[in-house]
């Protein structure tokens, strides 16, 4: 099971909020140029499919029948979701359609026929199973997650959320579920929105200590990432032991990103790829990549390619747009606290 597959429909560039909107559907074709012209495409080891959307009952594995519908209606109407969040009818469509991607990319590694398959497009973490915003409508990540469970069989299923932004959808819809282990690296809530994802929401009730937050600071840079890399992310998938790691978080980590503060070189992108790819191999699974975030049209495309590049381990040069910053050590410092209070929080489910 060496191959990769590549999960990408035209239809995606309808994922897009409009003009002067940071989310723009033709980040996605632009991706997909960039692939062609590294030779990705071309690669025996890489296939590119074309998913299919998600029908009701895929949707309904998370998201309750009343919040599907007012999405519906409001798509129609061209109410907004939220102030972030314009509705029309092609967003939905790309919406499910990226869903049915993330279904079809699940199967596809569940059933080892490939060893990572890259969801284009996905990734859209802050939908809950009643409510949306943040620029995602329906929560694919969550939605392959629970569909790999109740379809599959799949009981040990871990979420690494690498977006600069917290996954509060994902978290609140898995807050009491042992069987995902979810893992959030972002930015410090405190600074950012989704305003949620601290360092003391660690789960409840069955699931408590299978929800880990990491809140970096702004300017968190690579030797931050890797701290938490290190001591966080790889002694907790060894411990747990996935059937299988979905990854989701597009470039705005990066520190050229508008909408987000990170530090994150292209590097250090590759870096979180090759870490889930580490942590893959010693479980002996496979890798659903999702891609969507990043606001920054300089580097967006680029970010994506630096994930995928690591999770696949694909030797392809990358371009950085200027030199990365480094962090002062002040930041580092404060890395590093979140680090051992989250060492001593978590001592008591898991031994890191
Ligand atoms: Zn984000």
């Amino acid at each position: 099971m060496d191959q990769v597959a590549i999960l990408y429909h035209p239809d995606l560039i309808n994922y897009d909020f409009g003009l002067g909107h940071p989310f723009r559907g033709d980040r996605f074709p632009r991706f997909m140029d960039l692939l062609r012209s590294k030779g990705i495409l071309n690669r025996g080891d890489v296939d590119l499919l074309e998913p299919e959307a998600a029908g009701d009952e895929d949707l309904q594995l998370i998201h309750s029948p009343a919040y599907i519908r007012m999405v519906e209606v409001m798509a129609e109407r061209r109410i907004p979701l939220s102030a972030d969040t314009p509705l029309n009818p092609g967003i939905v469509r790309a919406a499910k359609l990226i869903v049915g991607s993330a279904l079809r990319a699940g199967e596809l590694v569940a059933e080892g026929r490939y060893r990572v398959a890259e969801v284009v497009g996905g990734g859209l973490h802050h939908a809950g199973r009643d409510y949306g915003g943040g620029f995602c409508v329906f929560n694919d990540v969550a939605i392959c997650a629970q569909a790999l469970m109740e379809r599959r069989g799949l009981s040990r299923i871990l979420i690494f959320d690498t977006d600069a932004h917290a996954g509060n959808g994902t978290m609140d819809i898995f807050y009491n579920d042992p069987h995902i282990l979810f893992i959030s690296i972002h930015q410090d809530p405190k600074t950012i929105y989704p305003g949620t994802g601290f360092i003391h929401q660690i789960g409840e009730g069955e699931g408590e200590g299978y929800t880990v937050n990491v809140p970096l600071p702004p300017g968190a840079d690579d030797h931050c990432l890797e701290v938490v890399l290190q001591r966080i992310f790889l002694p907790l998938a060894g411990e747990f032991k996935p059937e299988i790691i979905l990854r989701n978080g597009g470039s705005d980590p990066h520190f050229q990103d508008g909408l987000a503060s990170l530090g994150f070189s292209m590097a250090g992108l590759r870096r979180i790829g090759e870490a889930v790819a580490e942590a893959a191999s010693e479980a002996g699974c496979g890798v659903v990549d999702f891609c969507c975030s990043g606001y920054n049209p300089q580097t967006v495309a680029m970010g994506w390619l630096a994930l995928l590049s690591g999770v696949a381990g694909f030797d392809v040069e990358l371009e950085e747009p200027s030199e990365p910053p480094r962090a002062g050590r002040g930041i580092y410092e404060r890395t590093l606290r979140v680090v051992e209070e989250l060492e001593r929080r978590l001592e008591a489910y898991w031994s890191l």
